[in-house]
């Protein structure tokens, strides 16, 4: 069997088989983080939007 893919997040580096997907800044590029990250970084910023959750395939 193989290992669940994983992806890093953005702002922690660590890697997670569930991440967040969001815009963070102007640029309005989308990026994946945690749930721990995305908590702080929505926290007073103007530019954050939700754009669902990625999560990991079992195979
Ligand atoms: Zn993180």
């Amino acid at each position: 069997m193989r290992i669940r893919e994983q992806r890093k997040c953005f702002k922690c580096d660590k890697e997670f088989s569930e991440l967040f997907r969001c815009r963070i800044d102007e640029r309005g590029n989308w990026v994946f983080m945690c749930g721990i990250c995305l908590e702080e970084t929505k926290i007073n910023n103007l530019f954050y939007q939700y754009g669902g959750t990625w999560k990991a395939k079992k195979s």
